[in-house]
């Protein structure tokens, strides 16, 4: 598989014309986000953390070129923390990714990341209700699950699921490699049937 660091985008007009499909990883900072990626993508440090200031009001585009299929871009929506999302929803950021979700066939899929440590309280539920309102498919992904006992990873997993309301939220671990499989299935799966496949 070969990957590399495409470009940052901040403005709606640099979105690249080159009609791959996209599939866009959302989540807070320090939710395990570049980890992920580069857990995903088999590269150590692709994906940079998101921070670096000034890196955070950008879309980060990967493409990646699996061995047996077309290649496509992961979106990297960094910095976007949910606990303001409707006060910075009208500024630069709010518009550039509204701008970019509204775009009716990008991006394909989205990934919404959630430390499957923290409660899932009211800024959680609000941000997963925006996400899912674009009408894309739609995956929870908990992270950082070597982090839990058994006992806390179920109680977490019920409570996510009730609130994913959709797909069964996948556990992962970058440590582990837990539900990287997983994860590549949806992926695949999203590319199938995506409008750019
Ligand atoms: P980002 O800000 O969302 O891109 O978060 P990072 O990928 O930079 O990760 C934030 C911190 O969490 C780093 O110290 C990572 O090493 C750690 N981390 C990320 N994923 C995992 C994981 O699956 N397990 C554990 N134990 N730590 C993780």
């Amino acid at each position: 598989m070969e990957s590399e660091y495409v470009k940052s985008v901040f403005d709606a007009r640099e979105l690249p014309r080159d009609r791959l499909t996209e599939i866009a990883v959302a989540g807070k900072s320090n939710v395990g986000k570049s980890t992920l990626l580069n857990k995903l993508m088999g590269r150590r440090h692709l994906a940079k953390t998101s921070r670096t200031p000034g890196k955070t009001r950008c879309l980060n585009f990967y493409r990646v070129e699996p061995d047996k299929s077309k290649a496509f871009y992961f979106v990297d929506l960094p910095g976007y923390g949910y606990a303001r999302v409707a006060r910075t929803m009208r500024r630069d950021w709010g518009n550039l990714i509204e701008k970019y979700l509204r775009h009716p066939d990008r991006p394909a899929g989205l990934l919404a990341l959630f430390d499957a440590r923290r409660e899932a309280d009211q800024p959680e539920e609000e941000w997963l209700e925006w996400l899912r309102s674009w009408g894309r498919p739609f995956l929870v992904v908990l992270t950082k699950v070597d982090k839990l006992s058994g006992n806390e990873l179920a109680r977490s997993l019920q409570r996510w699921r009730r609130l994913a309301n959709g797909p069964d939220p996948v556990l992962f671990s970058s440590v582990t490699s837990q539900g990287k499989d997983k994860l590549w299935q949806w992926i695949d799966d999203v590319r199938l049937t995506s409008a750019r496949p």
